[in-house]
């Protein structure tokens, strides 16, 4: 440790303000975090929301993120029109229909954006978050157009391409926020039984209800580098467990060696993997659904006539126990 007496002059400070400082770009949304690298917006755009100095992955939007899988070519979005009601009149700050509407000024018009998209040649349904809308939440908007994009895959034979960016549940829909966790596992579920292809990429942050629903049911799982993928975000659990975690914590870089992703991809190189991997997983055009599909559609249609005689069946059943303990009690 350097002994030198510490000396403060007046004067030199005084000198020193005299002259102008260096003129600093102003810190925005394009100052990199890690190498303080300033872009202009279209160098941003073009280099996907990458810093080109250190690989930094800046956050992007769904329909951004949509062009930047296409290529350019055109996609087509689905159910653009579906927003959320307020059943349960909810109001923290601020009444949750004002929070809504100031995330819809923004650009956005749900945490969810779903497009039929080719990506590399193959088409596909691809269902990609927002984190910009409403920290990416998953309220009933974004759980019902994720079922309908599965809905869709097995209608129309195409795989799933999911990119997710969420915080979890939306906390301003309670339980109904809660129950898109299994409605999307269905979903998900529906693909499996239809063998169709379901490529999951997670992106930064996913947590919470997203990363313990549909983001952890992928077939093949890709996360960008440095994103974080958590149940508990490190403050929350270093706040309840009063212990330090250690920065690599959840990081996509640990989860791959934790064996919960199969690979970490820079985003500049994702279009033409995924493309890649729906070329090797597609099912040829014109071939009939896999026996798993009508299966699938079978016993759904049984479950919904057995549905329609429960009433009756159940008055059965009540009528038979009633009679066995009749005959029980003699
Ligand atoms: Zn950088």
């Amino acid at each position: 440790m350097s002994k030198r007496p510490i000396t403060v002059s007046v004067d030199r400070l005084l000198r020193k303000r005299d002259t102008p400082a260096p003129r600093k770009l102003p810190a925005d949304e394009r100052s990199c975090p890690k190498c303080q690298t300033h872009w202009t917006s279209d160098e941003m755009r073009r280099n996907m929301r990458v810093c080109a100095a250190c690989g930094h992955h800046f956050p992007a939007g769904a329909r951004e993120r949509l062009d930047q899988l296409s290529g350019g070519a055109p996609w087509v979005e689905l159910w653009p029109e579906l927003r959320a009601s307020d059943p349960l009149q909810f109001v923290d700050l601020e009444p949750y229909p004002d929070r809504v509407e100031k995330a819809e000024a923004a650009g956005s018009n749900e945490a969810l954006v779903v497009a039929e998209i080719p990506i590399g040649g193959h088409d596909c349904v691809a269902a990609i978050m927002d984190f910009s809308f409403l920290g990416g939440s998953m309220g009933s908007v974004v759980g019902e157009k994720l079922a309908r994009a599965c809905d869709r895959c097995v209608e129309r034979n195409l795989p799933l391409v999911v990119i997710t960016a969420s915080g979890g549940a939306r906390m301003q829909e309670g339980v109904i926020a809660l129950m898109q966790m299994a409605k999307t596992v269905v979903a998900f579920d529906l693909m499996h039984d239809a063998e169709l292809p379901v490529i999951v990429v997670l992106v930064h942050p996913t947590t919470g209800g997203v990363w313990a629903s549909f983001a952890s049911l992928g077939d093949v799982t890709y996360a960008e580098p440095g994103a974080l993928i958590a149940f508990s975000g490190p403050r929350v659990i270093e706040q309840t467990t009063r212990e330090k975690l250690p920065p690599e914590f959840g990081r996509a870089e640990t989860q791959l060696s934790n064996g919960q992703v199969d690979d970490v991809v820079d985003r500049r190189e994702l279009p033409a993997r995924i493309g890649k991997v729906l070329g090797i997983l597609e099912r040829p055009s014109g071939m009939a659904p896999a026996p798993a599909v009508t299966m699938a559609r079978a016993g759904a249609e049984r479950a919904a006539n057995a549905a329609r005689t429960l009433p009756d069946l159940s008055r059965r059943v009540v009528s038979k126990v009633l009679r066995s303990d009749d005959k029980g009690g003699r």
